[in-house]
Formats: C-alpha cells, sequence, structure tokens
C-alpha cells in the first residue's frame, strides 16, 4: 500500500489581549507595596529652627535612611516593598507636588517626616497626623506614633488630625511625623544625633511591617485561556491539552477547555490529535481576561476555513480585544506504513 501525506493545516487563532486593564501597576509578579518617603521643607525653606539645626536637614537624612531600610527590608517585613522619596537633596518641593508626586506614582502609602517647633523652647515631644480618623491613614500614623514613642521615649503627644495639604491631596493613605522639637534641649539631643535618626527610620519601617501585617496581603492577579480545538469546522472533545508541558485535561463536549486563575506571563498549549504530532501555540496571559488558543485545524482533504470568517472565530471575545495573531502552521506527518 502506498503511502500518503496527510497534511494539516493549523490555523492558529492566538488571541492576545489588550493591555487595557492591569489589575496593578506593577506587573505579573508578587504585588509589592510602594510607600512614598517625603522629608518636610527643603532648600529656601528650612523649616523650623532651633539649638544650630533647621528642620529641612535632620528630616532628609533620616528619610533618607527611611528609604534606605525600605528599600533593603522588603524580605525581612515579609512584603515586598518599593520606596521613593519626594526629594534626596536640599531642594524646594511645594507641597501639592509631593502629592501629586505620590500619586502620579499611584504609591500605596505616604509618609511624612518632619521636626517640630515652637517659641517656647519647653514644648517637647513626638506626635503624629492623620488627615482623618478613623481611617488606615490614622491606623499607620497610631503605629508610627507607638513606635516613635517606644524608640525615643518622649513626651507622648499623641496621634492627630491636620488638613496638612500632604495628608489631603495624596489619594493613598498618609500620615505627617513630628519627631520632636528642634527648639527643645531634650529632644534637639536626639534630633541631632544619627543614631537616633537611624533609630527613628527603624521605629517607622517596625511600623509599616506592623500596619501591613494587619491588611490582608493583595492578591496577585490572574487570568484564563480558553482552548479550543477545530477540525474541518468540527469542535473535537476528548483532546488532551498541556500547558507549558503540563497536563491540564482534555476539551470537553463543546471542544473547549477554560482554563482558569493563571499566573500572569506566556504560556505554550499543546493540543494532542491521535495520529498527528502535537500542535502547539503561545499564548500571553494578561490580568482578568480571557486569552484565546484556538487551534482550527483543516485535513487536506477537508475544506479549509474560509479566509473571510475567520475574525468570525473572535465573536465570543473581549469589548477589549485589541488584535488577533494569525499564525499559520503547516505540519506535515507522514503516516505510519503499515506492515
Ligand atoms: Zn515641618
Amino acid at each position: 500500500m502506498r503511502s500518503r501525506q496527510r497534511t494539516l493545516v493549523c490555523i492558529l487563532l492566538c488571541g492576545l489581549l489588550a493591555a487595557v486593564h492591569f489589575a496593578t501597576p506593577w506587573g505579573s509578579q508578587a504585588i509589592a507595596q510602594s510607600i512614598v518617603v517625603d522629608p518636610g521643607h527643603g532648600g529656601e525653606d528650612p523649616g523650623g529652627s532651633g539649638n544650630a539645626m533647621d528642620e529641612k536637614d535632620i528630616v532628609l537624612d533620616t528619610s533618607l535612611r527611611l528609604l534606605a531600610l525600605l528599600r533593603s527590608s522588603g524580605e525581612e517585613g515579609g512584603r515586598n516593598w518599593t520606596a521613593e522619596i519626594t526629594r534626596d537633596t536640599d531642594v524646594f518641593i511645594a507641597l501639592a507636588a509631593r502629592a501629586n508626586y505620590a500619586n502620579s506614582l499611584g504609591a500605596d502609602r505616604f509618609v511624612s517626616i518632619h521636626a517640630n517647633a515652637f517659641g517656647d523652647p519647653q514644648a517637647n515631644g513626638t506626635e503624629t497626623f492623620s488627615a482623618n480618623e478613623p481611617t488606615t491613614s490614622s491606623a499607620m500614623r497610631d503605629l508610627v506614633q507607638e513606635e516613635m514613642i517606644a524608640e525615643w521615649q518622649l513626651r507622648d503627644r499623641g496621634g492627630k488630625t491636620a488638613n496638612f495639604t500632604v495628608l489631603t491631596n495624596t489619594s493613598m493613605p498618609a500620615s505627617l511625623s513630628e519627631l520632636g522639637f528642634v527648639t527643645n534641649t531634650g529632644d534637639a539631643a536626639l534630633l541631632a544625633s544619627l543614631d537616633a535618626r537611624q533609630r527613628a527610620a527603624e521605629a517607622h519601617v517596625r511600623a509599616l511591617v506592623r500596619h501591613f501585617e494587619g491588611i490582608p496581603e493583595p492578591e496577585p492577579p490572574t487570568g484564563s485561556i480558553l482552548v479550543q480545538v477545530i477540525l474541518n469546522d468540527e469542535t473535537l472533545d476528548a483532546i488532551q491539552i498541556h500547558l507549558d508541558d503540563v497536563d491540564v485535561g482534555v476539551t470537553g463536549e463543546d471542544g473547549s477547555l477554560l482554563l482558569e486563575d493563571l499566573a500572569l506571563g506566556a504560556y505554550q498549549v499543546r493540543a494532542t490529535l491521535p495520529d498527528y504530532d502535537p500542535f502547539e501555540l503561545g499564548v500571553e496571559v494578561r490580568a482578568d481576561e480571557a486569552a484565546r488558543a484556538t487551534f482550527e485545524l483543516t485535513d487536506e482533504d477537508g475544506s479549509p476555513p474560509d479566509e473571510g470568517c475567520l475574525g468570525c472565530s473572535s465573536s465570543s471575545a473581549p469589548s477589549n480585544f485589541l488584535g488577533l495573531l494569525l499564525v499559520l502552521v503547516l505540519l506535515r506527518r507522514r503516516r505510519r506504513i503499515p506492515t
């Protein structure tokens, strides 16, 4: 018996879904909590002054220490943190611009660092502000206050509310720390101490760790793939499907198999038809969207799909389906010659 070549034409409709709606701005891996650290004042605005110190210098150094700790303590805190800072030099930045910066980053928390000043040098102690209470901001505020009091052991002036611009214009929970009074000799000794500033930064990190411990970690975004196998316009059931070499089941009676809760990223989908080499195609899974992996196969003895109807296959695609990637793969397999 003469062997005959059979040819399957595989038209792969790979639904590359629009990147219109990212669940988060942080990409596909573990979700990071982004913190914006805000050293008050700067440049022509020295803030409070006393005991031969300007507030702007104290809070910049303390904030840079906090920034460094946050950037290095993501693992320690059990969180994948990122941290940015509104200024890292002695420069003036308007209050609204500080809030806008954090908003533009889509930051999760805003932590402003200040030191107090008052005409009466007897005024002393630590206080921490939020815009309102009770809020997520005031919950964070209270932990910052608690950790700062435990660390510096200055007079506890408590958690307070104030309509400071950096607290009211920020679109994420925000707190503002008044570490101590530059105008008070006792407080100023701590404000001047590099060791004490480091410990203040550590106290803020501990407060943030505790703050986030009380909040469930957000679930990483997932997506799904709808696999469908069609041969000569007929859907095929019981077709073995592999995802990156993992057996994920077979197609159902409608010729499809829905793979859900997939981590975001690129996958290879493989359909194994009896008597043929497997067919493969690449699919990109995006957040909260169903990607499509359609194996549209035509036996050479059957009628090839109408070119004009290829688009019809996407009729069930989501509205933000940007484009179809049509991949034409010609796969040939010599039929085994009976012996
Ligand atoms: Zn200030």
